[in-house]
């Protein structure tokens, strides 16, 4: 006989962790016992050598679905010679927190029941069990149990009840466990507010999508917008109501047979639809299709995801090719998430409200997710992963990191792991403001963690900064913009190694005061050198060349040819007068700030090729640049200068906006246009990175930032880098925009202050 006990740790509570160890205890034969703690689950398991080890073995291979084990620990401890296996009561808390797992997917047990006519169950929009469900979206404190969830206000029915207790049950301990007899409802509501009778409310809202209406419905992290995505007059109205939106709408379908017929799915995409963290994926639209052209105008991609609430499933079983599927919020705002809030704000757009009377506690919005290179990178990183842990390189002091302020997001450290927040948003909207200081708030109760160190971004007047800047009792560091996305990407990789950082995106405060955003740097966690940029030139307007390409393509055009600007669509459509105002501006610096930002010459190049003056959303004049590359793109390239100056190596972009306004003269494409200027952004990041290799002795590059969303450039940069001898780094975990930068900040802090 022989007695072993176990310590796990990782995701393996509100899983079906302890009725998988009892099960497996019972079905090899071994006695002893199971519980959770602080911790995270601990086993005492006695039995004969043979099938201890075989019961080992599956705890450590054969975990429930949800379950993500990060440590296993066993030792060998005196048998005493118990009948039987037990799972105990809880223990108390100690000081550190079991991990929460995030919301998941309908698991197929519960799926097949929901549609079966003989389970007490059929049909009821709230089904789940311990392998899925709400979870992080509901649980208000820790430890991660019914009354510290939003289901606290729905006591079980004696069936539920005794599900919950019974160990061989799927529902043992499954938090959110309801049914129709005791468990949250729906009800459907007309837009003033008032209840629509209804036998089956998913059946009547089906209906109302099939006649075209605009429906807000409750979901799990909040509110979303839905109508029949073939309705071309309902996109139109909902596109008409959402006013001067013009961001792809999010689709959803009930499985990979109704995607088919509008978008090209490979298979690392089909995994990643089906996975059960159930993201937004972004596929190659076919031409034609049935989909309304107008919920993704510009774009060759849509934005496609599955079902992941039961309600999703009812709502789309045997009917709709797709619905669209929004978040349910004006242009800037946070997603609605409060039943009140929501109906006030969405009164004017959603014909209809199919709610629910289960709180949202955590407003959590759907994650977007991209394939590159075969692998998956996300671009937002919120529901479905939060708040699952991104493991370090190695331990460090606990951190909190503030992120940037457009695409807020932030993370906690503990030992080797890092917890990044759900999307928050754009903090300069006060609301999403508010949503940043709860965040913080629950994340430090839930994660029980109160760090004593807090790092933020260099740029003082980002809100971020702002909250770091009244904090007292707490050690500060401010981290540079793009040495944070480097160490982003490093952290994620687990390279603790100096190596080349091509840090390509839209804007971030430099450490000399100036905008950066196309930057060549030298470092790892501790430390960084900027050894090339792109070469500084006004941005005329500040902030408000961001939202207008045209001002950034003047400043371009200035810098290539001076006063006597080329004749070129885009200055004739401006007209004299305004001409010379803003060559003024840009002559004479006046409110022009310097920057080397990437993403403003993806602006310009837009402009030039005429595709966007001015945009609603940022990002949009690089995104649709992209999209104007039509099939493989071909191999026609544009010249950059690249030379040697005191601050490094200098890209200056006027021999490429000269053979580009060349070509523009000529009469070219705007996709021939674009995928010469994509080949030439590649082409030059080896070009520079091979001389920085030559100069630094290294030979690994991390690519970071948000232009490394674009996937053209991304595939095409690494072939070559690789093709040229370097081993490259890219982001897949974490966003490589400012929505992962939380996590760069955090390891850089930790490693300034080694020692707490
Ligand atoms: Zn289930
Ligand atoms: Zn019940
Ligand atoms: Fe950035």
């Amino acid at each position: 006989m022989q007695r072993k006990r176990v310590i796990i740790e990782g995701i393996v509570q509100g899983v079906g962790f302890r009725p998988f160890v009892y099960q497996a205890a019972e079905r090899i034969g071994v006695s002893g016992w199971v519980l959770n703690d602080s911790r995270g689950v601990i086993v005492e398991a006695e039995g004969e050598a043979g099938k201890l080890a075989e019961f080992l073995r599956v705890l450590r291979e054969e975990h429930p679905p949800l379950a993500s084990i990060s440590r296993f620990e066993e030792e060998e401890i005196p048998p005493v010679g118990e009948r039987g296996f037990v799972i105990r009561q809880s223990r108390a808390l100690a000081t550190r927190s079991a991990q929460i797992s995030p919301d998941t997917f309908v698991c197929d047990d519960c799926l097949r029941e929901l549609f079966d006519p003989a389970d007490r169950r059929h049909r009821y929009p709230f089904i789940n069990c311990t392998n899925c469900g709400p979870r992080y979206t509901i649980v208000t404190d820790i430890p991660y149990d019914r009354p510290k969830t939003t289901m606290a206000a729905f006591p079980m029915c004696p069936q539920c009840q005794t599900e919950y207790d019974d160990p061989s049950s799927r529902r043992f301990h499954a938090q959110p466990n309801a049914c129709p007899d005791c468990g949250p409802r729906l009800t459907l509501l007309d837009a003033r507010g008032e209840l629509v009778p209804a036998e089956d409310p998913v059946a009547r809202t089906a209906e109302l999508l099939r006649q075209g209406k605009i429906v807000a419905v409750k979901g799990l992290g909040g509110y979303h917008l839905a109508v029949d995505a073939c309705n071309d007059a309902a996109v139109a109205e909902l596109r008409r109501r959402k006013a001067r939106d013009e961001k792809p709408f999010a689709l959803m379908s009930y499985g990979l047979d109704q995607v088919e017929p509008y978008a090209r799915v490979d298979e690392t995409e089909s995994r990643l639809l089906q996975g059960v963290e159930r993201p937004i994926v972004l596929l190659r639209h076919r031409v034609p299709s049935p989909i309304s052209t107008l919920v993704a105008p510009r774009n060759r991609y849509f934005g496609v995801m599955l079902p992941y609430t039961p309600l999703h499933y009812l709502l789309l079983k045997d009917q709709f090719l797709a619905l669209v599927m929004t978040s349910a919020n004006l242009s800037d705002e946070p997603i609605a998430f409060e039943d009140g809030e929501a109906r006030q704000r969405l009164s004017k757009i959603a014909d209809y409200f199919l709610v629910h009377n289960r709180r949202i506690h955590t407003r959590t919005d759907d994650s977007i997710a991209r394939v590159m290179a075969g692998r998956a990178l996300l671009l937002r990183r919120s529901r479905g992963y939060v708040p699952r842990g991104v493991f370090l390189p190695g331990a460090q002091p606990s951190v909190l990191a503030l992120g940037a302020e457009l695409k807020s997001t932030i993370c906690f450290t503990q030992d080797d792991r890092a917890f990044l927040s759900q999307h928050i948003g754009d903090l300069k909207n006060l609301e999403v403001f508010k949503s940043f200081e709860r965040t913080i708030g629950h994340c430090e109760a839930i994660l029980e963690l109160k760090p004593s160190i807090v790092a933020h971004d260099l740029h003082p007047d980002y809100y971020s900064s702002r909250y770091a800047e009244q904090l007292s009792g707490v050690r500060k560091a401010a981290v540079q913009h793009h040495h944070a996305h480097l160490a982003s990407c490093l952290a994620e990789n687990g390279v603790e190694d100096e190596v080349i950082g091509v840090i390509f995106d839209g804007i971030g405060f430099g450490a000399d005061g100036h905008i950066w955003g196309g930057e060549f740097l030298v470092g790892g966690f501790s430390g960084y050198r900027r050894v090339g940029h792109f070469q500084y030139l006004p941005m005329p307007g500040g902030d408000a060349a961001t939202k207008e390409p045209f001002r950034m393509a003047l400043s371009l055009l200035y810098h290539a040819y001076g006063k006597d600007l080329p004749a070129v669509p885009l200055v004739e459509a401006i007209g004299a007068r305004d001409l010379g105002l803003y060559l003024q501006m840009i002559e004479k610096r006046i409110n022009s700030p310097l920057t080397s930002s990437c993403g403003r010459l993806f602006d310009a190049v837009a402009a030039l090729a005429g595709l966007r003056e001015r945009v609603s959303y940022e990002g949009q004049a690089a995104l649709e640049l992209e999209m104007a590359i039509t099939g493989e793109g071909g191999e026609h390239s544009y010249p950059f200068a690249i030379r040697r100056e005191e601050g490094g190596w200098i890209v200056d972009p006027a021999p490429l906006i000269r053979a580009v306004v060349e070509d523009l003269q000529r009469g070219t494409t705007a996709a021939r246009l674009s995928s010469g200027f994509h080949n030439a952004l590649a082409e030059m990041i080896v070009d520079v990175c091979a001389r920085v290799r030559e100069d630094a002795g290294l030979n690994a590059v991390a690519l970071s930032g948000g232009v490394f969303q674009n996937r053209y450039l991304t595939e095409r940069a690494l072939a070559l880098l690789e093709k040229a001898g370097f081993a490259v780094y890219t982001h897949s975990l974490v966003p490589s925009n400012d929505g992962g930068l939380a996590l760069g900040q955090a390891v850089i802090a930790g490693r300034m202050f080694p020692a707490e």
